[in-house]
């Protein structure tokens, strides 16, 4: 705008450039007609020239730098108050200058809604990115190229890629299944006409049961002209489910077999009683006492299946304290006394004189002790030795306690699964009857209500040692003070 405003008015300066040689010429004419001196003619010339050019030039001069000053800084009105012979030049400048600052201001605006609309967008990616991130299911999005623009974590978990690398690569390259690769291709083949494409699939070694079960859910996404833009495949991992509901299953049938076993031996005692089949008090007694042992193992075995069942959906009340471990286990061998007697099995304690209090449920933590030490008189043969150990750990900062017996000891094969729901070593039923919870209920107590540790270790025909540690208890104010 400046350069063609600066080119006019230089027009404009050669123009009275030119003015002032013609008037000059004239004069020189003039002169010479009337017989003057040439030289005096050529030098008035020259001085008028000089003359006309400095002053118009002076006048040009000041007439640009008003005039870029207004373009630059003003908003033009000034423009046509100008000098009056160049006023038409201005106000069609002026109009020039007003259309221009117009279309800079829309241009502005426009600028900043793309700004604004970029950034929304970018927020919307990013939105959508931590949408997808959080999911469970696997998740991904490919190109009408069939190329891999979006997928989340649990895509790169499930089927084994890099979700930060995988964008941008053919899905030929990067997803392995042949049955998850013809479902996208042929979803985008059908288009954006048809329902979503569902099915199931085997991801991974499907010939030892190794692999994933997984449901597949596959759709085209639409542009703004209805075309399909993209891909989208959804798929829902069964694996977890299916273990889920098998587990329970298992649970429903052992617990049902567990509770037909004391209530079938009841039912046959009662109708014996019943029947008369018991002739003398001696053997009445006896049913008697059978059904009662009956009654109390299943009401053992409901009582453990409930609290596990408690613990693992986390509600059971924990009534937390300090405890001292070496009361617990004094209270544990009293109690079990009458029965290691019976079996002439000699009962002994190892406790340490101090540091072993500790924060729990004291309820829980002498079920636990009881269980260990109940199944140490259990598996041990008559004239055998049951020892409780209480020992504290200072360098863990923990309470260790152990019940070590002289018994039958476990297979390592069996001591892998001691710890499992139901699980009885075959060859020990006949040798004492249970339940198969007790250890499964110990190792709940002590992992998931008190965050501590349980083991065991044993030798076949060497007897067992059963461990448990605890973290040391912190004394409450109210305790300590
Ligand atoms: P149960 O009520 O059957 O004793 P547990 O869960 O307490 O159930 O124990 C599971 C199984 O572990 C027992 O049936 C038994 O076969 C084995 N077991 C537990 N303690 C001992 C031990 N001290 N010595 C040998 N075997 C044991």
């Amino acid at each position: 705008m400046q350069t063609v405003i600066r080119s006019i008015l230089g027009g404009l300066a050669l123009g009275t450039l030119a003015l002032g040689v013609g008037l000059a010429t004239l004069l020189a004419v003039g002169w010479l007609g009337f017989g003057g001196n040439p030289w005096f003619v050529v030098a008035g010339a020259c001085l008028t020239v000089t003359i006309i050019g400095v002053v118009s030039g002076m006048a040009m001069g000041g007439a640009i730098r008003g005039l870029s000053r207004e373009l630059e800084h003003g908003d033009g009105s000034r423009l046509v108050s100008g000098p009056r012979w160049l006023r038409s030049v201005l106000r069609a400048l002026n109009e020039y200058q007003v259309r221009h600052q117009q279309g800079e201001a829309a241009w502005r605006t426009r600028e900043q809604d793309l700004e604004i609309r970029a950034r929304v967008a970018d927020d919307g990616r990013m939105q959508s990115e931590a949408v997808l991130e959080v999911m469970d299911d696997a998740v991904i999005v490919c190109n009408t190229l069939l190329e891999i623009i979006s997928s989340n974590q649990a895509a790169g978990r499930l089927l084994g890629f890099d979700p930060a690398t995988a964008e941008g690569h053919p899905i030929a390259e990067i997803v392995k299944d042949h049955t998850l690769r013809r479902i996208i291709t042929e979803t985008l083949e059908a288009g954006v006409d048809v329902e979503p494409r569902r099915g199931e699939l085997m991801l991974g070694d499907c010939s030892n049961m190794g692999g994933n079960a997984c449901e597949v859910v596959s759709a085209c996404a639409v542009d703004r002209q209805g075309r399909a833009s993209a891909v989208v495949t959804v798929l829902h991992d069964l694996s977890r489910e299916r273990e889920i509901s098998q587990m329970k299953s298992e649970f429903v049938s052992k617990a049902s077999h567990e509770l037909r076993t004391p209530l079938s031996s009841m039912r046959a005692y009662v109708e014996m009683l019943v029947d008369g089949e018991a002739r003398d008090e001696d053997t009445r007694q006896e049913f008697y006492r059978i059904i009662q042992s009956e009654t109390d193992r299943l009401a053992r075995l409901v009582d453990n299946m409930l609290n596990i069942s408690r613990i693992e959906a986390g509600i059971i009340e924990v009534d937390r304290d300090v405890v001292d471990m070496h009361d617990l286990a004094d209270r544990a061998v009293q109690t079990l006394e009458p029965h290691a007697r019976e079996k002439s099995i000699t009962l002994h304690t190892e406790i340490a004189p101090v540091g072993t209090m500790v924060c729990g449920d004291s309820d829980m933590l002498q079920q636990v002790i009881v269980n260990l030490l109940s199944n140490g008189i259990k598996y041990t043969p008559e004239g055998g030795r049951v020892t409780v150990q209480v020992d504290a750990d200072t360098l863990t900062r923990s309470v260790h306690v152990a019940v070590a017996d002289t018994g039958l000891g476990i297979a390592p094969h069996d001591a892998e699964h001691v710890f499992e729901k139901f699980f009885r070593v075959e060859n020990y039923k006949r040798v004492a009857k249970g339940t198969g919870l007790g250890l499964n209920l110990c190792r709940h107590i002590i992992e998931t209500v008190h965050q501590g540790q349980i083991g065991l270790e044993s030798t076949l025909g060497m007897g067992s040692r059963f461990w448990f540690s605890v973290p040391m208890g912190q004394l409450p104010a109210r305790v300590a003070a």
